[in-house]
């Protein structure tokens, strides 16, 4: 049998140690949104993200060694869980965007820029940027909002070398994923990656590797690429249906507030549940079971 241990869980995850050190890495059905987990799961979300981020893994194995070991996981997490190598995270969030559009929007309205990159005057909601960006983020504990730093504050928080490694890391991974999304027809706007290093046992040779989920609507902005116009917010298949849900008079709640979200009226589970299922099967082209 094997036996595992609780290490930590996340806003959306939970962490294990099996007892030979590798991780088991479990995605349940919790969504986050405004920095809040909602009281409300959306079945199977944890078994779609899991799904995703192996399927993408082995899509993106040429461009970066990733974390993943198995998905031979115990009976319990079937389909949900990956056990993966036990990583030294590095505490940046990884972003690179070929979109504008969030919080990049945000700042190249006030700035005329992203996290510091100078931008063509014009860009609207939705503009394609003339080539993607790395806007790195810090990692914030749960409740606090991810602050946007510039290369400069990577690179003292982690050397110039792994800075340089895993900018490039990441433009890699997104140019490479793009043009896959593109290909079935989903504009993939907007992406984050964690990477860590490779410290313990024998292979801790200081490698840095993709860790966590990668291009999930969790962790990314997909749209539909039939109905891309850009100058407007896009239809996506992120938690856009949640959000808008919870900032709307429907949900009673104030973002503001800082009170947390109520739970979520059945059809909005039920969209949510859908879009997530949508997105996985024109990815991958495969049918959910
Ligand atoms: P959110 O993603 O909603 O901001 P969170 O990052 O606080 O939430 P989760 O994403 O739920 O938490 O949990 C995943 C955690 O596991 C993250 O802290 C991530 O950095 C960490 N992690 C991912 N891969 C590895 C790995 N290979 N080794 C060690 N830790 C990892
Ligand atoms: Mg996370």
């Amino acid at each position: 049998m094997t036996t595992y241990a609780h290490i930590a869980s996340g806003k959306v995850r939970d962490l294990y140690e099996l007892s030979d050190g590798r991780l088991l890495f479990v995605a349940s059905d919790r969504i986050s949104a405004y920095d809040f987990v909602l009281p409300t799961p959306i079945p199977d979300k944890g078994r779609v993200l899991t799904a995703m981020s192996i399927w993408w893994f082995e899509q993106l194995a040429d461009v970066v060694p990733n974390h993943l070991l198995s998905t031979d996981v115990p009976a319990e997490f079937a389909g949900r869980a990956m056990i993966c190598e036990r990583l030294e995270m590095l505490p940046v969030e990884c972003i690179a965007r070929g979109y504008l559009t969030g919080s990049g929007l945000a700042d190249y309205k006030r700035t005329g820029a992203v996290s510091g990159i100078p931008l063509p005057a014009g860009l609207v909601d939705g503009s394609r940027l003339p080539h993607p960006l790395f806007t790195p983020s810090t990692k914030a504990p749960i409740g606090e909002h991810d602050e946007n730093i510039s290369l400069a504050d990577v690179e003292q928080t982690i050397g110039a070398a792994a800075a340089d490694e895993i900018k490039r890391l990441t433009l890699a991974a997104y140019g490479t994923a793009e043009e896959i999304a593109r290909q079935r027809g989903i504009i993939l706007a907007d992406t984050k990656f964690e990477f860590g290093r490779r410290v313990a046992g024998e292979s801790g040779d200081g490698t840095i590797v993709l860790a966590d989920e990668v291009l999930t609507p969790d962790s990314s902005r997909f749209w539909p690429a039939a109905q891309y116009e850009p100058g407007r917010p896009q239809p996506s298949y992120d938690k856009q249906y949640v959000r808008d849900w919870l900032t709307s008079s429907a949900s009673g709640w104030d973002k503001s507030s800082g009170e947390p979200p109520p739970g979520l009226p059945e059809d909005v589970v039920a969209k949510t549940r859908e879009k997530y299922i949508e997105a996985y099967e024109r990815l991958t082209g495969l049918a959910w079971s």
